[in-house]
Parts: structure tokens; C-alpha cells; sequence
């Protein structure tokens, strides 16, 4: 072990999940997908991943859920390299929203430019940037997965997505009005499809830690030793993440924990230390914001025990 924290982590995350799993029964299962609402409340799982190739794990770690939003940042990589950057931010901005993940509001009153990509106006703009320029956008975007995760056998769940797109009248009518605004490319039906494939990915806690790697090891997997991106990419998600990550509850997120990271309302929350760790953490049960209640607090509790944050 190198250092204080790594030293000490396995301990500390015992300490992590004991204090996060008391907030267990406080928030509420997602239930607008209903494959979601068949999930048992009262998992928990936490991995951190050290750059230096050290991972640790406590919990229902190994175990798979559907990762949903989490799946906009990997989109968003691949759009990058897909389009290039001047392409795509000509259509996705980069600033908070300040309203619900999957509000219509803004888009309307901004005239089809999403606020940022982690909205789900701007995921599915996104998501229609890889869809517009490939034959089969899941297929790709289940490759880069699943090498950032050096896991070939990571699958989607066809069921989630099914179910996901029976009750997706609100992305449907975000898709609809992004078309009418000129905003999206290739056919709304398609890029739905993909949109919903994509979030219905299945993944466990040690898949996400290890995929995230790079954006905390400046653009580089400590892994494979693959260059994924530059450091001036890695800047830039990282900086979207904490600003925009977290949905409207993005300002109390980095206050209480102060890393960059993304949620999704599967339950999972996947973070980012810089230079040191990547860190996924799960469980199922939400707060009013969308964001994982226990999940949450594990991070909160790991920056104030290991003093690691951004600031
Ligand atoms: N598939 C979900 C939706 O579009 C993703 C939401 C989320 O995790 O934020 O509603």
C-alpha cells in the first residue's frame, strides 16, 4: 500500500457501508420503468478503483444493475470520438439545467438546445450524434463498455429496455420536439431504441470502477494501458460531471461529497478522484432528486474520512 488512504481503505469502507446502509428505508425504488420497481431496496454495494491498479470492494459489489443514466457519459465519449467535439457542441451545451432530468420545459423555452449532455434531452441528442453515424450505435457503444471494463460478458437487459420504452412517453415527446427543432438527425424511433438500449445496460459496481479509470488517470486506463482520451477531454467530462452530473440535485451533491460524478436512477453513482481513485457505489433507493439516498451518503462519508475530494 502507497499511502494513507489506500492503507486504510478496506477498513474504511466497512465503516462507509455501515453508516450508509442506516439510511436504508428512507428513499424510494424508481417505479416510472417498472422492470426498475422489482429491485430489492435494501442493496448495497461500493468498489474503488486506485490508479494504481489497487481496487477495493464491500457489498453487493459483484452484483449486476441496470445502469441507466450512467450510460450518458460513455455515450458522450464515444459522440466525441464519433462527431468530434466542434460537431457536438454546436448542439448540446454545458451548463446546470436547474429543472428535473427529464423536463420539456427548457427545451422549448431554448429552442432545441439541451442544457447539457446529462439531461436526457441531451443524452438523446447525444446518443443520436453515434445513431446518425453508424449501422449499429448500441453494438458500439456495448464495445467500448465493455472494453473500459475489460469485461467482454457485460449484456443489456432487454427487459428493462422494453420496459423503459412502454413508459417512455416523456422521452418520446423529448425526441419529438428535439426533431421539430432540428436538433435531431437520424429517426426518432431509432435513436429512442438506442437511447433506451443504452440505459438498460447491466453492469456491477467493479465493471463501472474499473470503466471510469481512465477519467481519473488523465485520459489513460491504468489497466490495459490504452489512451481513451486526452487530458483536455478528461478536464472536460470531469468538469460536466460536477456540474452537471447530479441532476437538480447536483449543488447539494458537491457540496456534501465534492467529487465530480454521475448518477443514474438504477441506484448507481459513479465518482471520480483525479490522480488517485475511481468509486461506484449502488443502492436502489432514491432521493427526492433522483439520486441514490445510501449512495449518496457512502460517498459523503468516504470524502470526509479520507479528506479526498477535489477541493
Ligand atoms: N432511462 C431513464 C430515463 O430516461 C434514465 C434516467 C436516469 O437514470 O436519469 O428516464
Amino acid at each position: 500500500m502507497k499511502n494513507f488512504e489506500s492503507a486504510n481503505l478496506q477498513s474504511l469502507l466497512e465503516e462507509v457501508a455501515i453508516g450508509a446502509r442506516s439510511v436504508i428505508g428512507r428513499g424510494k425504488v424508481a417505479d416510472y420503468i417498472p422492470a426498475l420497481a422489482r429491485i430489492s431496496p435494501d442493496k448495497f454495494g461500493m468498489v474503488v478503483c486506485g490508479v494504481d491498479g489497487s481496487e477495493f470492494a464491500i457489498g453487493e459489489a459483484d452484483e449486476t444493475f441496470s445502469i441507466q443514466s450512467l450510460s450518458k457519459v460513455f455515450a458522450l465519449i464515444l459522440a466525441l470520438e464519433t462527431v468530434g467535439p466542434n460537431t457536438l457542441w454546436k448542439r448540446v451545451g454545458r451548463e446546470p439545467s436547474g429543472s428535473a432530468f427529464n423536463s420539456l420545459v427548457l427545451l422549448e423555452s431554448e429552442r432545441g438546445l439541451p442544457r447539457n449532455p446529462f439531461i436526457n434531452a441531451g443524452a438523446i441528442v447525444v446518443t443520436d450524434s453515434i445513431t446518425a453515424h453508424s449501422v449499429s450505435p448500441i453494438l458500439q457503444l456495448m464495445g467500448l463498455v465493455r472494453r473500459l471494463a475489460g469485461n467482454q460478458k457485460i449484456y443489456l437487459d432487454e427487459n428493462v429496455a422494453q420496459s423503459e420504452a412502454e413508459h417512455g412517453h416523456r422521452n418520446a415527446a423529448i425526441a419529438h420536439l428535439l426533431k421539430s427543432q432540428g436538433n435531431l438527425e437520424a429517426v426518432v424511433e431509432d435513436v429512442l431504441a438506442a437511447y433506451y438500449r443504452q440505459c438498460a445496460i447491466a453492469m456491477t459496481c467493479r465493471d463501472l470502477a474499473r470503466s471510469f479509470l481512465p477519467l481519473a488517470n488523465g485520459g489513460t486506463h491504468p489497466l490495459s494501458g490504452e489512451k481513451v482520451m486526452t487530458p483536455l477531454r478528461v478536464k472536460r467530462i470531469n468538469s460536466l460531471l460536477l456540474t452537471c452530473g447530479l441532476y437538480d440535485g447536483v449543488g447539494n451533491f458537491a457540496f456534501r461529497v465534492g467529487i465530480p460524478a454521475k448518477s443514474g436512477v438504477g441506484g448507481g453513482i459513479i465518482g471520480v478522484i483525479p490522480g488517485k481513485y475511481s468509486i461506484c457505489v449502488w443502492s436502489p433507493e432514491l432521493d427526492q432528486t433522483g439520486n441514490s439516498l445510501a449512495g449518496t451518503r457512502a460517498l459523503e462519508l468516504f470524502s470526509r474520512k479520507t479528506r479526498l475530494s477535489i477541493f
